[in-house]
């Protein structure tokens, strides 16, 4: 691990305990599953309503290193959502920001700030980044698209996530076990065209894009710690209105173009 000036400072047992005791107590998760997440690094695509709440848990935490990737700047609109910023904030760029912020509550983790994930630069972040996981928590399809594609070519899992209006999805992607992505597919077998969507047309309440994204940061720790998360072989559908979670069975659309290309190679 590293704290904030980037020197790597093992924690005594005492010290882990007394900062990650409540976790360090469930019996599932206990000293094996804390030093699993110490060790991983993750690369967050969007550090607005989905990623403030995601990066907030994986660095409370007790992640290894979290990367970001945002490449916009605070606005007055984006504050009755995205809780990493204040009206102090207006204008600075959002990465920078809540990597300050972050690094403030937890300077044990290794965060570093990332531009917008750009299609030509995304294959060579992921081909040198060693990450376990690509949380992706963007706000638009087309990107969704991008970042399925490159974590797939880089056979990285990929935890998908998207809020709009009343509604939210979260799903796991494990591209790195090829039976996995023969039997369940990828993003794109769900969502294979990039549609417009837009909170400010379709309008969303602050609280609706924190329950998804609290259920995507909770997907994100239990696999990086190795326990069950239910989304690596299903949707998780989420209703606000009615306030219901649906579970919705995964299966590999076998005219994917994405996924199938990339069977193809595994097979060759
Ligand atoms: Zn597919």
């Amino acid at each position: 691990m590293a704290d904030a000036t980037g020197d790597t400072k093992a924690q005594t047992a005492e010290q882990l305990w007394r900062h990650y005791g409540r976790q360090l107590a469930l019996p599932e998760w206990g000293e094996p599953a804390q030093l699993r997440l110490q060790h991983a690094k993750v690369l967050l695509i969007g550090a607005g309503g989905l990623g403030s709440a995601v990066a907030t848990y994986l660095v409370a935490a007790g992640i290894g290193q979290l990367d970001i990737s945002d490449g916009d700047q605070v606005s007055l609109s984006n504050l009755q959502r995205q809780f990493l910023y204040g009206v102090a904030d207006l204008g600075l760029a959002k990465n920078r920001r809540a990597q300050q912020r972050l690094q403030q509550l937890n300077p044990q983790v290794q965060i570093r700030a990332l531009p917008a994930a750009d299609p030509q630069q995304l294959p060579a972040w992921l081909a040198a980044g060693d990450y376990q996981l690509v949380a992706d928590c963007c706000d638009n399809q087309a990107t969704r698209l991008v970042v399925n594609q490159a974590c797939l070519e880089a056979q990285i899992p990929l935890l998908s996530a998207a809020v709009s209006g009343w509604q939210g999805s979260v799903a796991l992607f494990d591209f790195s076990c090829p039976s996995s992505v023969a039997e369940r597919g990828c993003y794109a077998c769900l969502y294979p065209y990039a549609t417009a969507e837009d909170c400010r047309q379709l309008g969303i309440l602050g609280a609706t894009a924190g329950v998804v994204a609290t259920t995507q940061a909770l997907e994100a720790l239990k696999f990086l710690a190795g326990l069950p998360t239910p989304s690596d072989s299903r949707v998780l559908r989420f209703d606000a209105l009615g306030q219901r979670w649906r579970q919705l069975a995964r299966q590999r659309d076998r005219d994917c173009v994405c996924c199938g290309a990339y069977l193809c190679m595994e097979n060759h």
